[in-house]
């Protein structure tokens, strides 16, 4: 069972597990191709390879092109030989999906979140999703593998709590230990982190970036980045995803609700531009970043003036990054990214622009999953905390 086996520590089982993660994490996957990376002898190998095989966590999905002698083997795993949750819980919203082993989404359901979603009523809702997902498409809990959660930070990843966001709209978001409260409900192993690296990961898992140095960048009420590198991000400690958005990028610039001047936030997240709108226009119908898209996209002058500010001071602050972490690529996540071209193409252009050696290539490109990134990558966190943490 796939569950039992990504959960058996022992030493011996180690390379079996790496074998299965190769061959997961790369698609179809030939013998030769194994043998290559794992530098193993043939024997090995084909007993590791049967035993994946007699266990049903992986099966043969064909021949490849021979290059002399027989054709070999490929290589798949099987996606009904366990299942992932992954919960994306944001300030606006909870989305749930429920992934196979192969990290194909099957389910996936979301509700908004408003000033009445304290943290008792938002996990009593994620518990009702995840037993209605259960019941539907898996029956039998032994197939679940575990349940990733992405969420804005502050947080205590090895202990699973939730520490001081600002960002929630209701009250009682302080250190709630969401990991142990959905264990204890469920009894499936919770896995906590932020947002922004399961984003990240989702984009670098499925996006086959196995070898490149992924920036992936979350703009929005808060701004928060992750270097995804080997599908780890470089995000450890609580508030570090959060800090991305409090570099300085004006000196004695605008006050930020850190107490700093001049962060990126104070002049790039959604609610610096909104009270840039109430300033030209008080009163303004303005109050979130769905009233402001439209306005943007409609043409108002002044307002997109305001946002390709914003979009300005927030590519420089991205191009800043580049400089210091050398990406191969760069992910640009967020409401006004996907649903702004404009916005887009200018915080595009400014990275471009400002970036040191513009002679080498960078891409910079939106994100390909979207909305689903942070809970699709929160279920796939489970298999990387299971195999390559171990
Ligand atoms: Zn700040």
């Amino acid at each position: 069972m796939l569950k039992h086996f990504l959960e058996d520590v022992q030493i011996k089982n180690k390379l079996k597990k790496q074998i299965y993660f190769y061959i997961q994490t790369h698609g179809e996957t030939s013998k030769n191709e194994l043998k290559k990376h794992f530098n193993v002898p043939q024997s090995t190998l084909s007993r590791m390879l049967d035993s994946l095989e007699q266990e049903q966590l992986i099966f043969m999905s064909g021949q490849g092109t021979a290059s002399g002698g027989r054709p070999p083997m490929l290589y798949r795993v099987s996606p009904t030989a366990g299942y992932y949750f992954g919960v994306d819980l944001s300030r606006t919203h909870v989305t749930t999906v429920l992934l196979n082993a192969n990290f194909n989404v099957l389910a996936e359901a979301t509700f908004k979140l408003d000033k009445t979603y304290t943290p008792t009523k938002t996990i009593g809702q994620i518990i009702e999703q995840i037993e209605k997902f259960k019941n539907q498409y898996i029956g039998n809990q032994e197939l679940i593998i575990g349940m990733g959660i992405g969420s804005v930070g502050p947080i205590d990843r090895e202990k699973g709590v939730i520490l001081s966001p600002e960002s929630f709209q209701a009250n009682g978001w302080e250190n709630v230990e969401i990991s142990s409260l959905l264990f204890d409900a469920l009894k499936i192993p919770t896995y906590l982190s932020n947002g922004v690296d399961t984003a990240g990961l989702a984009e670098y898992h499925l996006g086959s970036y196995h070898n490149e140095k992924l920036l992936y960048m979350i703009s929005g009420y808060g701004i928060r980045g992750a270097k995804i590198e080997n599908g780890i991000s470089s995000n450890i400690n609580p508030g570090d995803a959060s800090a991305w958005g409090h570099m300085m990028i004006e000196k004695n610039g605008k006050l930020c609700v850190c107490g700093n001047r001049g962060c990126l936030m104070a002049y790039s997240s959604f609610s610096a531009m909104i009270d840039e709108v109430h300033q030209v226009f008080p009163g303004m119908n303005v109050n979130d970043a769905d009233d402001l898209v439209p306005k943007v996209n409609s043409g108002n002058g002044e307002i997109r003036r305001i946002v390709h500010r914003a979009a300005e001071y927030y590519g420089h602050g991205v191009a800043n990054m580049v400089n210091i972490l050398h990406p191969d690529a760069v992910i640009l996540h967020g409401k006004l990214i996907y649903e702004c071209d404009s916005y887009f193409e200018k915080v595009k252009e400014t990275i471009e622009q400002s970036r040191y050696q513009k002679e080498k290539s960078l891409m910079i490109k939106r994100g390909d999953l979207g909305d689903r990134a942070t809970a699709v990558g929160a279920g796939i966190e489970v298999l990387y905390r299971l195999v390559k943490f171990s």
